[in-house]
């Protein structure tokens, strides 16, 4: 007799989720579900079932992997998605759920780059006055934008992925709408064309925004850079390839 596939429960919203999603859809002894956030507009669709929108904290998380009688978890979240990595770590413990965070390596500085680092984007707006008189380039969501409402004279150029459903909290803006993967020329005519001064931007990781890092190093700009936050303790790779190999290891538990 051949065993029910095991549901895999896979937290995603970035390009290694998707890529996993991709890679264990073929996987005879799982059913993936993936979940994502929602709140954009996904421009490629993983395999299997999807699911979206949020849990309802820890304990919805928990009564969701009951319901579906999840045997695994992947969370393959964005590094600054700190609140679901949370509730992730807290239902799996409390579910006695096996779990696996991925979290693709941080960028490191290279000889040439100008970085600030700050703990969080209220700091990263309090950084500015001192380094850039006209223009940043926010390359920032549009969520973490109010602490950049009341800077006097600093001129913003803020790069988002879809049209803000309400108006930006900051007096002088703008938009640029564009999805990435950006290449390093583009980036520089970029921010040769609106005379960018400064960047913020969070610690990513990933090669998909990168180049915005390279221009800044190739034009000597300042690049206030927001560290990520903490991740939960527990099993963690930084790879694709790791996080198949954890579920081959557990599969064969
Ligand atoms: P978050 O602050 O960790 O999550 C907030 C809430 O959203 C969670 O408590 C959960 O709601 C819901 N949620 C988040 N991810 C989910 C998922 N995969 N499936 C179901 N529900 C999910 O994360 P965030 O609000 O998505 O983003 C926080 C930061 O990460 C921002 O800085 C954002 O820009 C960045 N981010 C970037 C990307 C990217 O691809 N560039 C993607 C995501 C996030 P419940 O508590 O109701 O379950």
């Amino acid at each position: 007799m051949t065993s029910a596939p095991v549901p895999l429960l896979l937290l995603g919203g970035t390009t290694e989720a998707l890529t996993l999603a991709e890679r264990l859809a073929e996987h005879p002894g799982l059913e993936v579900i993936s979940s994502m956030a929602g709140r954009t507009m996904a421009h490629r669709l993983p395999p299997g079932r999807l699911r979206v929108g949020g849990f309802g904290g820890a304990a919805g998380l928990k009564a969701f992997l009951a319901e579906e009688r999840i045997g695994l978890v992947i969370d393959a979240t964005h590094p600054f998605a700190a609140t679901i990595s949370r509730h992730a770590a807290t239902a799996c413990a409390e579910a006695g759920i096996p779990r696996l965070q991925v979290l693709r390596p941080a960028w490191q500085p290279e000889p040439g780059d100008r970085w600030i680092e700050v703990p969080d984007m209220a700091a990263a707006a309090a950084a500015l006055p001192g380094l850039a008189r006209v223009v940043v380039f926010l390359a920032i969501g549009r969520q973490e934008l109010a602490p950049f409402a009341g800077l006097p004279g600093i001129r913003l150029v803020v790069r988002m992925v879809e049209a803000p459903t309400e108006p930006l909290p900051l007096a002088d803006a703008t938009v640029i709408l564009a999805r990435g993967p950006y290449a390093a020329d583009h980036e520089e005519a970029l921010f040769a064309r609106h005379a960018i001064e400064a960047l913020v931007s969070k610690n990513s990781g990933g090669d998909a925004t990168l180049a915005k890092l390279t221009a800044a190093r190739r034009r000597g700009l300042p690049v206030v850079m927001v560290r990520r936050p903490d991740a939960p303790a527990g099993a963690r790779v930084g790879t694709v390839t790791e996080a198949l190999a954890w579920v081959e290891a557990q599969s064969g538990r």
